[in-house]
């Protein structure tokens, strides 16, 4: 039995999804008469109560076409130095919108307005870029899953509003915020000029991202999609999926919750773990104490037990758990960790 807990994109479809895909009706998305698609954009966009979504084969794509929504080359976003769109989007930032990020050190890659308020520029002062989008992450990825305060995240808005800036929320893992947290989307909606939210992560999708705001930014994100290559046609086999995990995938994720918080009391406990970070959703990242083992040996070990996990550098290690993380797998993984 192999127990892969690198990602929560390593999910297969269920019967129950593939049934959904198989028996979708389907058209050419790319002449915007796919009725799964547009069903799939329509429900998105209720969910947050905003005007439209658009359908993405990737969160790295939805959340490019975002920030080129908000900017125009030679601006700077600011973003928290963990961010995914700084660390894993290919520098696409760079070379899809020609913006450069302005990174703060937050804690557990969540920043404050303050922090936000003293990243900008002087918009009259032509030497220093332009300021013109901060991009927030919920939950965070690097930094271990992390949920924000939607206090702060208001706090940022208005920040946002006084110096005129676009706001954008990378919620790849949104959903897991909003289950654990008990959040509406809806309050996210109005927060935020744009949302991106995957599909493929948690909620068990094979491909698939959706990106929401106003009507006039989705015309203009259509075009932006078309020009990155992401226009695909009968995509409704896609959007099925995506319908079927937004009515059957959203509230389970608390069960990955609850499996992650039982790996990681049992991984505080290992005299060979040097630290375990804070657990809020289904991310658990930790060090293990060089004095014992490196890092890699660990993976090692566990890789002969066939449990893959990741290395996330910086002597950071990273488990997720996922839908098809099942409670056998689960039981046979916390009594490696308690022999290993
Ligand atoms: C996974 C992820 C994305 C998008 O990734 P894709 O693999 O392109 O779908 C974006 N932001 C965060 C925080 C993620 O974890």
């Amino acid at each position: 039995m192999h127990i892969n807990l690198i990602s929560d994109t390593v999910t297969k479809p269920t019967q129950g999804m593939l049934d959904a895909m198989m028996s979708a009706k389907v058209g050419d998305d790319v002449f915007k008469t796919d009725p799964t698609v547009n069903a799939l954009e329509e429900k998105v966009a209720v969910m947050f109560g905003k005007e439209a979504a658009l359908f993405f084969p990737s969160g790295t794509m939805a959340n490019q076409t975002g920030i080129k929504l908000h900017t125009q080359p030679g601006d700077q976003l600011i973003c928290d130095k963990y961010a995914h769109i700084y660390n894993y989007e290919g520098g696409g930032v760079s070379f899809n919108s020609g913006v450069s990020c302005k990174l703060i050190d937050g804690d557990r890659g969540m920043i404050t307005a303050k922090q936000v308020e003293g990243a900008i520029n002087p918009p009259d002062f032509y030497h220093s870029p332009l300021t013109s989008l901060v991009c927030v992450e919920n939950t965070t990825n690097k930094g271990g899953g992390a949920c924000w305060d939607v206090e702060e995240l208001k706090k940022i808005k208005e920040v946002c509003n006084t110096n005129q800036l676009a706001y954008h929320l990378d919620g790849a893992r949104l959903w897991n915020a909003l289950v654990e947290k008990k959040e509406n989307a809806l309050a996210y909606g109005t927060l935020f000029d744009t949302i991106s939210v995957c599909l493929s992560k948690g909620l068990g999708c094979p491909v698939g991202s959706v990106l929401v705001g106003s009507k006039e930014q989705m015309q203009q994100a259509l075009r932006v999609r078309k020009i990155f290559g992401g226009g695909m046609r009968q995509a409704g086999f896609l959007a099925a999926a995506g319908i079927y995990a937004l009515d059957n995938h959203i509230e389970r994720l608390l069960e990955d919750h609850q499996k992650a918080r039982e790996i990681g009391e049992v991984l505080s406990k290992l005299t060979y773990i040097k630290q375990v970070e804070p657990i809020e959703t289904n991310i658990i990242i930790f060090e293990i104490d060089e004095k014992f083992m490196t890092g890699d040996t660990f993976v090692e070990k566990l890789k002969e037990k066939d449990v893959s996990i990741i290395d996330m550098g910086q002597g950071k290690l990273r488990i997720v758990t996922h839908l098809d993380y099942t409670d056998t797998m689960h039981n046979a993984f916390l009594n490696i960790l308690k022999n290993l």
